[in-house]
Formats: structure tokens, C-alpha cells, sequence
């Protein structure tokens, strides 16, 4: 009989052109202009050929930027694809593992779709992460850290704490928005053979389109990794890709830019929200995450799609009457408010 799975729905992709999306979260800029002049010199290439299995270009690039050796750096097609190789290399059926609720919807469906057994860990009532409940688990912990969609940060000796508590097993930080934040756990790779963090060129280099997202651990965990790649398809990443995500990452200067820019947008919105009654959690990543004093969210964001600017409701317990808003361009936030200011 065929295994029926309770599959993930993605964000809303919108068809009107005058739309402003302000709900998945991406980068309102366009990628490096690096990455479109190496993808065409990619495609005058030819693309008959198969891309290299191992993406050693790619991975030593990524070391690079972060400090590791290419062996320590793995590549898959977008940070799901990563975290699902994840949850079959790290996590087993039979030991929990544990996230918290709410967070990233896509873990418990993958955990059901493998057979892994899990624990949805509260919130505090503030929705910060309780980390001491993250101690000792079964079978391994997987945090995002910024949570989504919450976008609470975690200092990064709380992050570590759940790592030492968790000494036999994977503890796996998802870093989707960490370039919006103030520390990634990346610098403690080097000093835990348990930890894996996980990245993404989707939001802060722009490339959700082309889908390549990475893990970084220590060697063995990363083999573990590229075998269960193999053993599925060896060539996750097609040649775009790959040259594409390697130019975004020549690009620091572009990088730095343009999340500095997505940051200082991201405090203007926040004041302006906060003067017409919202209340904000504080936000270290590339959404705010806002609830108003009195209106209710639904009918703010049936007003907002009505006018074409679209974001995310989150109307299910225990998170009701919240808007994940994407931090846009300040033209796409100065558009919002004034929409805002008249439903308000
Ligand atoms: N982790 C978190 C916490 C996310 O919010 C997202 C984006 N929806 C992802 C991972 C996946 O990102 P991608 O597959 O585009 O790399």
C-alpha cells in the first residue's frame, strides 16, 4: 500500500505582477549580479554534461567563507533537502527527538514521513525557546535558531548548553535567517563532533530560486550525509547551481550590502508598526512577527490581499492572531504602512 504522508504546504506564490510579496520570507533584492554572469557563461558551457557529484568547488568556497575544510561542508538542493538527509542520517525510529512548538512546520512531517518519534517542546509564554527542556533528549534536537516564525534569537551560549547536555546525540541548529542575527554556531563546529548547522543561500544571498542550501560539521557527520545523497541521487545540484551559489559567495561586499540594508529596513518598519498599535517580537531575522493591540490579524491581512500586498496569517493555536511580515525594500514597507495606516 502506498505511505500516506500529511505532506508540507508552502507559502502562497502570487500571479498578480503589481502584487508586493511579503510572505516566504525572500530577499526583496535581486542575487549578486556575479551570480547571473557566471550562470551564462555556465550555459554557453553547455549543459549536456553532468554536474560534478561531489560539488567540490562549491563546498571549498564555503569553507572558505566559513573557516572549514571542504570535507566538513555539505550540499543539497535548498536547506530542506539538507534537513531532510538530515533527519535520516542523524534521527532513528524509536528515540525521540525533540523541536519546539511552533517552529519550522516542515520537522514533523519529515519526522513522519521517516518513522521518527518526536517531542514538540512549548514555547515560553513570551515564545522564547525553553532550553533546558533541550537537555538530555533521546534522539537528537533540531532548533532553528532564529526561530521561525517567531524570529527570537538565541545567544549563542544557550545554543551551546543544549549541545553539551547532548553528548550521544545530533543536535542540529537550522541558521535559515542567521545572517539577519548577531552570532552563528558555525564557530563551534570546530569544538563539537554532535553539531551540524544548516544554511541556506535562499534569504540573505538571494537565491531561493535556484535552491542550494548546506550543512557544516564535523567530517564524519558530513559523510554521513553525502551518503545518504548517494544512495538517492548523487547529483542533487544541477550546474547552475553550483557555479551560481559559488559567485553569491565570491560576493561579500554584495552580501554585506544588502542584509545591512534589510536590517536597517527591518528597525524603520518596526518603529512605524509599533506607532499605529502593533506589538513586535524583536526580530533577528528578515521578517517581523506582529500582532495589533485591537484589530484583529484576519482582517488585516484579508485588507492587505486586498490591496495586493501579501502576507503571512498564523491563526492556529498556539500561535493566533499573529502576521509574519517579510522585510521588503523600504518603497514595498513605506506601501505597506500606508495601507496599514488606512485599515487601522
Ligand atoms: N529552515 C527554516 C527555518 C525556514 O524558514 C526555511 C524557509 N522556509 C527553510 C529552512 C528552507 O529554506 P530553503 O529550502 O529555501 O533553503
Amino acid at each position: 500500500m502506498a505511505k500516506r504522508t500529511e505532506p508540507y504546504i508552502p507559502g502562497e506564490q502570487v500571479s498578480r505582477q503589481d502584487s508586493i510579496k511579503l510572505n516566504t520570507n525572500e530577499n526583496p533584492y535581486p542575487p549578486s549580479p556575479a551570480v547571473i554572469t557566471a550562470i551564462s557563461k555556465e550555459m554557453e558551457r553547455g549543459l549536456q554534461l553532468y554536474p560534478s557529484p561531489t560539488a567540490n568547488e562549491l563546498c571549498q568556497k564555503i569553507g572558505q567563507v566559513y573557516g572549514l575544510a571542504p570535507e566538513e561542508v555539505f550540499v543539497g538542493n535548498g536547506s530542506d533537502e539538507v534537513l531532510a538527509f538530515s533527519f535520516m542520517a542523524f534521527f532513528e525510529p524509536g528515540k525521540k527527538i525533540r523541536f519546539p512548538s511552533v517552529t519550522y512546520s516542515f520537522y514533523p512531517v519529515y519526522a513522519k514521513l521517516f518513522d521518527i518519534p518526536f517531542e514538540e517542546i512549548p514555547l515560553h509564554e513570551d515564545f522564547s525557546v525553553p532550553i533546558k527542556r533541550f537537555y538530555q533528549s533521546e534522539g537528537g534536537v533540531i532548533l532553528p535558531n532564529p526561530n521561525a516564525p517567531t524570529s527570537l534569537y538565541k545567544e549563542l551560549d544557550q545554543i551551546e548548553a543544549i549541545i553539551q547536555n547532548n553528548p550521544d546525540q545530533v543536535v542540529i541548529i537550522d541558521e535559515a535567517y542567521i545572517d539577519f542575527a548577531s552570532g552563528s554556531a558555525i564557530e563551534l563546529v570546530a569544538k563539537y563532533d554532535n553539531l551540524l548547522v544548516i544554511q541556506t543561500t535562499s534569504k540573505s544571498r538571494s537565491l531561493a530560486g535556484l535552491r542550494v542550501g548546506f550543512a557544516l560539521g564535523n567530517k564524519t557527520l558530513i559523510d554521513a550525509l553525502v551518503r545518504i545523497k548517494d544512495s538517492f541521487n548523487s547529483y542533487t545540484l544541477d550546474r547552475l547551481a553550483l557555479v551560481g551559489a559559488k559567485a553569491a559567495l565570491e560576493d561579500q561586499v554584495y552580501f554585506k550590502k544588502t542584509t545591512e540594508m534589510i536590517i536597517k529596513t527591518r528597525q524603520k518598519t518596526s518603529d512605524m508598526l509599533t506607532t499605529l498599535g502593533f506589538n513586535i517580537l524583536p526580530s533577528q531575522a528578515n521578517f517581523l512577527f506582529v500582532t495589533h493591540a485591537t484589530v484583529p490579524a484576519e482582517m488585516i491581512y484579508g485588507q492587505l490581499k486586498e490591496a495586493g500586498i501579501i502576507v503571512r496569517h498564523f491563526n492556529k493555536p498556539p500561535i493566533d492572531n499573529y502576521l509574519r511580515i517579510t522585510i521588503g525594500t523600504d518603497e514595498q514597507m513605506g506601501k505597506l504602512v500606508e495601507k496599514l495606516k488606512e485599515i487601522i
